[in-house]
């Protein structure tokens, strides 16, 4: 069971060593706890303190008065680090006073790079091992279409870096994101670098991997919803179905593919979907017709996927560039071509209209019938 309550203004205690702290102590002092932190070890400098935070030196578990002086005051004790007899000790006194007691794990110590797939942009896309590594970071780098709207409540307390554009509105070039995950990680800190869709779909993710391996960082991932299948199904269309497609190819269309590479995909004959295909998509679609795909093959393309402004169009693959350029339909978009277009109960009410989603709906088929 989960049960959110708002400590601002209350008296939180933390037992815990400063490293193995960090993190709680950020979470309560961004929620505007009042916060004590009772260290095992000798108190940090002065000048290494953060403000507001009092220190204490964790008390021995004879020591019930100085124990009772931490405990009698505090709204919610936080146990981060405690020695079995001290935590005993504590434990009975919370009780026995009405204090609220949880277990938080420390900190990682040493730092490490986790690349997170945020899904396309949706805070309920993103999967819960996904959140766990926001709570728990130190530090996140999250780019353009990763989910950031809730990204401060995820990730209470922890400084939040756009990389995706810089102040002047040019992206931070991809070596540059790579040193500063590789040097922040260095320096001890938990990196999460958030990421639209999967990390490793046109996400870069392979390469950051290799650079913090490379610089012999620590590097986990976490997969994430891809938008390239999860678009299309904002406009209930399946990339697969019995009897309609059995294979689905996720090609980008950032630099047109070579007619070589249109023709092995016309031969297979399954879904083709398409990424970073907008601009691109007048030359990609002459290219597949050449290679002789039927320029009447059911198509879509489906623009914001699952924002508040989703758009998409459902045309014949010939007709769709000339649609896309008159409907002025702008990245991020996703382009699927194949018969599986028209399992979605939208194709048939798509000849002549755009459907504008307003609220998506996760279940669009439902809402369909
Ligand atoms: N790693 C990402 C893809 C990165 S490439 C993933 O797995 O989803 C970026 C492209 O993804 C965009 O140009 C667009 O084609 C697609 N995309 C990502 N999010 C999208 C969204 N919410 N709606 C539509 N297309 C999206």
């Amino acid at each position: 069971m989960q049960i959110d309550l708002d400590p601002e203004g209350r008296r939180v205690v933390i037992f815990g060593d400063v490293s193995g702290a960090r993190q709680a102590l950020r979470r309560f002092i961004s929620s505007e706890a009042a916060v004590t932190l009772a260290t095992p070890g000798p108190l940090p400098k002065p000048t290494d303190r953060v403000s507001p935070v009092r220190y204490a030196v964790q008390p021995d578990p004879t020591d019930t008065a100085g124990l009772l002086r931490l405990v009698g005051p505090a709204w919610l004790i936080v146990d981060v680090e405690l020695t079995e007899p001290l935590r005993h000790r504590i434990r009975d006194l919370a009780a026995h006073l009405h204090v609220s007691m949880i277990k938080e794990r420390p900190a990682p110590s040493g730092g490490q790079v986790i690349l997170v797939g945020g899904g396309p942009g949706r805070t309920e896309l993103l999967t819960l091992q996904a959140c766990e590594a926001l709570r728990r970071a130190d530090v996140v780098l999250y780019d353009r279409l990763a989910p950031t709207e809730d990204l401060a409540e995820l990730a209470p307390g922890v400084e939040l870096i756009n990389v995706g554009k810089s102040p002047y509105h040019h992206p931070i070039p991809q070596r540059s994101i790579e040193q500063l995950m590789i040097d922040r990680a260095k320096h001890g800190d938990s990196v999460v670098r958030l990421k639209g869709g999967d990390p490793f779909v046109f996400g870069r993710g392979g390469e950051e991997a290799q650079a913090c391996i490379a610089a012999g960082i620590p590097v986990h991932v976490v997969p994430g919803v891809s938008s390239s299948v999860a678009v299309p199904a904002a406009a209930s269309i399946p990339v697969t179905h019995r009897g309609v497609s059995k294979s689905f190819t996720v090609i980008s269309g950032h630099t047109p593919p070579e007619p070589r590479e249109l023709e092995g995909l016309v031969r297979l004959g399954g879904t083709i979907v398409i990424l970073m295909g907008i601009s691109n998509l007048t030359q990609i679609v002459a290219g597949l017709c050449r290679a002789g795909l039927d320029a009447a093959t059911p198509a879509a393309v489906i623009e914001r996927g699952f924002s508040d402004a989703q758009r998409s169009v459902m045309r014949p693959v010939g007709r769709l560039p000339a649609e896309v350029r008159r409907l002025d339909i702008r990245s991020p978009a996703v382009v699927v071509i194949g018969d599986v277009v028209s399992v979605s109960p939208q194709f048939a009410h798509s000849a002549e209209v755009i459907d504008a989603f307003g609220h998506p709906s996760l279940w669009p088929w439902a809402r369909a019938s």
